[in-house]
């Protein structure tokens, strides 16, 4: 089968021929629907692969689509063959304390375990085929499209998941501001407004992804620089922010966010881009909340679907095949890709 394979570290992967995965004792086999590209397989393959010592060559694609085909012992009886799921990534050990509560993803033991997620460890669904460890992490995504589905998996899943912490703070008086109007603040802006009655403020580099935003119903659209926190200051009477989401967490956003954020907001860094926050006494604004949340858990993703079953979330595409996939991260690199750019193997 064709799978598209990070080989080398600090390298872009290449479409590689490899054999076809058979299921082993309770994993379950997908043919592969749609595979999303995230800026993380950007982070992966320039420094990640080797930070993690993650086994090269290896199958890109976390945000997974397909049909189930197959079934190893223990999983057969768990699932329906042809039926249509996405893969939950970041699924842990199920057993210890984190996961009792339902926080899989920050389970205790999935590093020692080396339970890792798929396109982030092991092989992942940039591919014709991809294998899942466990049954429970098939999610059943009914009629929806598998190429919008796909990003629900990340791209949607992980702004929820961070506005579930915020979303007490995000009244009718308060704005939220989404930094990076990507594959995940696109969706970001309408988690927001659809979850809650604050006003949304975009920040972005590019004017075509700020437009972007507009159209999915920002109410404010502003060039992501120096001027961006007096802006922000402008239209919440001088204060900033109840709510901050850096959907880029490079220093320059960073930098930018700790400007915008108001007493006793919330600061969520999620985007990977390497900036460091100085937090403390006299350096973030009083009792300022900072996280730094990590992908989401599998009832958020049961939200997420259902959010997305009821027209709530419209997930702007791009569509490669497997041939253009290694062009389609090439644009990801670039800041070219408008929304999510998804694979249909
Ligand atoms: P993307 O490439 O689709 O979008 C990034 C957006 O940020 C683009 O619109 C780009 O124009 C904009 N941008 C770039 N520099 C900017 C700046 N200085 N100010 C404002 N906007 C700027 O990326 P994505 O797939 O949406 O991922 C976003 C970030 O989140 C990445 O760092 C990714 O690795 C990370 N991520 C984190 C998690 C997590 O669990 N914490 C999960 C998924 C992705
Ligand atoms: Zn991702
Ligand atoms: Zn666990």
């Amino acid at each position: 089968m064709r799978a598209i394979q990070l080989i080398e570290p600090k390298k872009f992967p290449e479409l590689r021929d490899i054999p076809e995965p058979t299921p082993g004792p309770g994993q379950v086999l997908l043919k592969v629907t749609a595979a999303g590209l995230c800026h993380s397989d950007i982070a992966v393959m320039e420094h990640y692969a080797v930070a993690n010592n993650y086994p090269l060559p290896m199958t890109l694609g976390h945000e997974c689509v397909g049909t189930i085909v197959d079934a190893g012992e223990g999983a057969r009886p768990l699932v329906t063959m042809g039926e249509n799921v996405m893969v939950y990534g970041p699924g842990g050990c199920g057993r210890c304390r984190m996961c009792s509560t339902g926080y899989e993803n920050y389970c205790y033991n999935a590093a020692a375990l080396n339970i890792t997620p798929p396109g982030l460890g092991h092989d992942g669904g940039c591919a014709e085929y991809m294998l899942v460890d466990r049954a429970r992490y098939c999610v059943p995504i009914g009629d929806l499209d598998p190429v919008t589905a796909a990003p629900l998996t990340d791209a949607a899943l992980t702004p929820y998941h961070a506005l579930q912490h915020s979303r007490s703070k995000l009244d009718a008086n308060s704005v939220a501001v989404v930094i990076g109007v990507g594959g995940l603040g696109h969706i970001a802006i309408q988690l927001i407004k659809h979850l809650t009655p604050a006003e949304v403020v975009a920040l972005d580099i590019s004017d075509e992804h700020l437009s972007l935003a507009k159209k999915l119903g920002a109410d404010f659209c502003f060039k992501s620089d120096k001027d961006a926190p007096g802006k922000v200051k402008d239209i919440t009477h001088g204060h900033g922010a109840e709510v901050v989401f850096d959907f880029v967490g490079n220093q320059a956003t960073i930098d930018l966010g700790v400007q915008m954020t108001r007493v006793r907001g919330d600061w969520n860094i999620v985007g990977i881009g390497g900036g460091l926050a100085n937090v403390g006494f006299g350096a973030t604004p009083f009792e300022c909340q900072v996280f730094s949340p990590y992908w989401g858990t599998r009832t958020d993703l049961y939200d997420v679907v259902a959010l997305a079953q009821r027209g709530a979330i419209k997930i702007h595409t791009e569509k490669y095949n497997l041939d253009d996939g290694v062009e389609a991260y090439h644009r990801l690199h670039e800041g070219k890709v408008m929304g999510r750019a998804v694979l249909v193997p």
